[in-house]
């Protein structure tokens, strides 16, 4: 690469347009002092990128640099250099064999760049000479009267030099680069620590809200489950004791209806007993007063009778038969007397007995009545003793199955009690729960497979296998759990079945199973559909295009492939509708001994009914058969009174025969009148007695009327307050329904219908009730439950952990950051190391010949810290014994400095030199041994020497003059070698 052009207008005193062709090899400018020779370095360094006005020689502004003008003409408004390189030893990286840049400066203070006139960044030229050894930092341009500046330096001022030498600029720059990032990615790193600290401020706690939410909302689903479940259940047992108190209060209300009709019928009969009461009482009392005056009239009569006998005794002859005529006479009376009495009375005896009979036969008939109830009841109780009898004995006959597993093949049941057989679990059928409702549907989908043998592993199996080989019992099929794997029904299949009426579920979600048996429940069960019925079957099978098998509620089976499979097989019970039918007797064994129960205590009733019925009947019997006795007495009696009365009669006429006499007409009348009015009397006196009886018999009645009455109020009262009781019940039963279904409806908007449906109590309810009470007191120790901090604890924790990656990602950045300026500074330290020692070596050597003897040593200021070391220079000319270098003449100085140009440039290819009258202060030798040196270095790089010394323009190989003809303004002139001495 070489410098090939120089063009320049507006640029210092180059006002007009100037281009300067340059060669290789040696280029001399020469021209008088003012005409604008270094005027040309300041405008290479001014391409190059040199920012300082002061190196440009200016005074104040970079616009110093445009032309400003001359006494005959205005300045220009802005400055333009292009640099034209050859290029086509690609010694710059870049494509293009010719490469020009160019800088444009307005006197507004706007800079331009430009490399092949595409505008660039003043940083693409920086980074385009970086490490060329052209760049604006090298030592290959020296302006005029700096030459000897580098051996006044500071040492670290000069390490510039060496580092542009060592290529270790463009290293430099990447590692500034790299320590900008390194700054910017630590201050990122800073930002996001702080962000990450007040996220976690904030996570901390929230993170602990949003576990107690989540156990929370675990804690709900597990209530609501079982609440739902408990509710539907309570409400439907409190349906059922609503019925059966609104059942007992309705036959209450009709018992304490018929209890009040009876009693209406009663207290008539009462009311009447006592009307008859009044009547009889009033009857004896008239009775007692006729009585009371017969008994006045007759004795009257009696005086009268005696007076009348006193005064016959005087008139009659024979007193004697007159007495006894008298005497029989009254006795005769005196038997009709008592024959009238005693007939009225048998009368009476008549009718007693025919009222008996009508009661006879009215409780004959109640008897008969309750008789009938009596037998139907009993019927009944005996159809229940024998349905009772007869479901024991099916209970007995099934729960011997179940405990002896009469069913199980010969070599399971073996395998089963084998003691010795280790790790069995059992049959797969019984190691799951089915309820009810899906015991067909499972057992039909299981087949067979009930009774696979779950096992821990293939060696339990396989010693099992040979057990039963050995002892020639049959087959066995195992399902070892570390082997067998589930089965699923495909994700597409089951997004299609989802939503189809008459889907249940697949068998294997409809039961309970422990979770260590999942894989073989899964294997088995896994992949089989349950539907509602055979329509829903062939309907969902056909969806499914018959890939797995669908199973109905029934029992019927669709095979993959289309093969249906259906009908009864009672006889082949397997144990879940045997555990089934068992419990389902168990529940009719309760209900029937209820019906049973209820039926006894009837019968107790009607018993002791036809007790009391046949108590009171049999004592009728007696009262009748009494009543019966005393008419044939009272018969007997009057025979024996009439033969009595014929008797007297016959007596009486012998004796009045006998007298001839007969008695007055006035005591006749007398005595006819008092056996009259006694015979009244006595007839009066039965009457009353009769009277008397039957109020005695009337206050019975009452009294056993009031007796019944006491007892029916007894009843009537027990009766009420049971009704009143379980009025309460229902009342409270009603207001729990209400309770129950509106926190149904409240708290978990549902329907009982839809709960009861979907919410099955699967364990005993009172331990459902302590696990919603345990559950809701683990809700209430919770506290304050904040759900909204789930969503918010991810959100911020998303957050967090997203600025976590990034720190570790930064924290990554840093590390590789830090390894690249590690990596960096080692090939820093080396390159600087190398060529600083190279430099070394060459500077001893151009030295010496220099200054044809004497020593030039460079040195490392800290050559424990390559990076930023400093270089100093020792020189000692011959002869010399000199401390410091600063004590050297100015030619000695810049021989020095010539000196590490020239080491420098035997170290390094540096493309081309600009020396501004750098030989100034040298002697004629000197300028000698330069002009050699410049002639031995100028293959490897072009020299443009700025000068007025004639010796060296000897060694140009070309020549430019500059001059200013026109004034203030410099012009390129061709100079033969004839005019060197210009
Ligand atoms: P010497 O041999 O004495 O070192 P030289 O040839 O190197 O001289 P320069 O220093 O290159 O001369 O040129 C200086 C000249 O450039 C001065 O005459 C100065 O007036 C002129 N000059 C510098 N800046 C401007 C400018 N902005 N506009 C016009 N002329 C300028």
């Amino acid at each position: 690469m070489y410098l090939k052009y120089i063009r320049a207008s507006g640029f210092k005193s180059f006002a007009d347009k100037t281009e300067i062709e340059f060669k290789p090899g040696i280029t001399g400018i020469v021209g008088p002092n003012g005409s604008g020779k270094s005027n040309i370095v300041d405008a290479i360094r001014w391409v190059l990128g040199e920012q300082s006005v002061k190196n440009l020689r200016g005074d104040s502004s970079m616009s110093d640099i445009i032309f400003t003008g001359s006494s005959s003409r205005n300045g220009d408004n802005h400055a333009l250099v292009a640099l034209t390189f050859d290029n086509t030893d690609h010694y710059l990286n870049s494509e293009y064999n010719e490469i020009e840049i160019k800088r444009v400066l307005y006197k507004t203070g706007e800079n331009e760049y430009y490399i092949n006139n595409s505008k660039v960044r003043l940083k693409d030229i920086a980074d385009l000479f970086l490490d060329t050894g052209a760049s604006k930092e090298s030592f290959n341009i020296i302006s005029q009267g700096a030459i000897a500046d580098i051996v006044n330096s500071r040492p670290i001022d000069r390490r510039v030099i060496f580092e542009e030498a060592a290529g270790v600029l463009k290293y430099k720059k990447r590692k500034e680069e790299t320590l900008r990032k390194l700054a910017k990615t630590n201050d990122n790193l800073e930002k996001i620590n702080l962000l990450a600290d007040e996220l976690l401020v904030t996570l901390t706690p929230l993170k602990e809200q949003a576990s107690i939410a989540q156990k929370y909302l675990d804690y709900n689903e597990t209530l609501q489950k079982q609440e739902i479940a408990l509710i539907a259940h309570d409400i439907s047992k409190l349906s059922q004791d609503e019925k059966e108190t609104k059942d007992n209060i309705e036959k209450l209300t009709k018992e304490i209806q018929d209890l009040s009709n009876t009693y209406t019928v009663d207290d008539a009969n009462l009311e009447k007993l006592k009307l008859e009461e009044l009547k009889l009482d009033s009857n004896i009392e008239n009775k007692n007063k006729d009585i009371m005056y017969l008994v006045n009239e007759l004795s009257e009569l009696e005086s009268k009778k005696q007076i009348t006998i006193e005064r016959k005794k005087y008139e009659v002859d024979d007193q004697k038969l007159e007495s006894n005529i008298i005497n029989l006479k009254e006795e005769i009376l005196k038997l009709n007397n008592t024959l009238k009495t005693n007939n009225k009375e048998l009368d009476i005896l008549n009718k007693d007995k025919a009222t008996k009979n009508l009661e006879i036969i009215e409780n004959k008939k109640i008897l008969e009545t309750i008789e009938k109830d009596r037998d139907y009841n009993q019927n009944i109780s005996n159809k229940l003793n024998k349905e009772i009898l007869q479901i024991n004995n099916k209970i007995e006959i099934i729960t011997d199955n179940i405990n002896n597993d009469s069913k199980l093949p010969y070599a399971i049941k073996n395998i089963l009690n084998n003691v010795r057989l280790k790790g069995i679990h059992n049959i797969f059928i019984k190691l799951i729960e089915v309820s009810d409702k899906y015991s067909t549907a499972i057992e039909t989908s299981l087949g067979s497979s009930s009774n696979v043998l779950v096992v821990d592993n293939e060696l339990v199996a396989k010693e099992a296998i040979s057990y039963l080989k050995e002892n020639k019992l049959g087959r066995v099929t195992f399902y070892p759990l570390s082997i067998i794997k589930g089965k699923y029904i495909s994700d597409d299949i089951l997004k299609k079945i989802d939503n189809i009426p008459g889907y249940i579920g697949i068998a294997s979600d409809l039961i309970k199973y422990d979770k260590k048996y999942k894989e073989i429940v899964l294997s088995l069960l896994g992949n089989i559909i349950v539907v509602d019925n055979i329509d829903s079957l062939n309907r969902i099978g056909k969806l499914i295009d018959y890939k797995y098998r669908v199973v109905s509620l029934d029992g019927e089976i669709l095979y993959a492939g289309g093969a249906i499979a259906g009908g009864a097989n009672k006889l082949n019970r397997g144990i879940l509708s045997e555990k089934n039918e068992l419990d389902n007797l168990n529940k009719e064994l309760i209900s029937k001994k209820e019906e049973l129960d209820n039926i006894t205590k009837t019968l107790e009733d009607i018993n002791n009914k036809y007790q009391n019925s046949l108590d009171n009947y049999n004592k009728i019997l007696r009262e009748n058969s009494i009543i019966e006795d005393r008419i044939k007495e009272k018969n007997k009696y009057l025979n024996t009174l009439n033969n009595d009365i014929n008797t007297k009669n016959k007596e009486l006429e012998g004796t009045v025969n006998i007298t001839n006499n007969s008695l007055d007409k006035e005591l006749d009348d007398i005595l006819k009148r008092y056996y009259e009015v006694s015979n009244n009397k006595e007839v009066l006196e039965t009457e009353l007695n009769k009277l008397k009886s039957d109020k005695f018999n009337l206050n019975n009645k009452k009294l056993e009327l009031e007796k019944k009455y006491k007892e029916y109020n007894n009843s009537y009262n027990n009766k009420s307050n049971i009704l009143k009781s379980e009025e309460i019940k229902l009342g409270k039963i009603d207001v729990k329904l209400d309770n129950l279904l509106l926190l149904l409806n409240e708290t978990y908007s549902m329907t009982y219908e839809r709960a009861s449906k979907e919410y099955i109590l699967d364990i005993d309810p009172e331990n459902a009730r302590l696990q919603v009470n345990n559950i809701k007191a683990k809700i209430k120790e919770l506290g304050i439950v904040n759900t909204g901090s789930i969503a918010e604890y991810e959100r911020i924790n998303n957050r967090y952990e997203f600025l976590t990656k990034q720190k570790q990602d930064l924290e990554e950045s840093i590390t590789n950051l830090l390894s690249i300026i590690d990596e960096m500074d080692e090939i820093m330290k080396n390159n600087f190391q190398e060529t600083f020692t190279k430099i070394k070596e060459e500077f001893a050597k151009v030295y010496k010949t220099l200054f044809k003897g004497g020593e030039g040593i460079l040195s490392l200021t800290e050559p424990d810290n390559l990076l930023e070391t400093g270089i100093e220079i020792h020189a000692l000319p011959p002869g010399k014994k000199l401390n410091s270098i600063a004590l050297l003449s100015g030619g000695e100085k810049t021989l020095t400095a010539i000196a590490l140009l020239f080491a420098i440039l035997n170290v390094k290819i540096v493309p081309f030199v600009v020396l501004d009258e750098v030989e100034a202060a040298l002697d004629e030798a000197n300028v000698e041994t330069f002009g050699k040196y410049l002639k031995d270095k100028k293959d490897r790089s072009q020299f443009i020497i700025i000068t007025h010394k004639k010796k060296t323009m000897e060694y140009a190989d070309t020549l430019y003059g500059i001059t200013m003809q026109e004034s203030g303004v410099s012009k390129l002139v061709s100079v033969k070698l004839e005019d060197k001495n210009i």
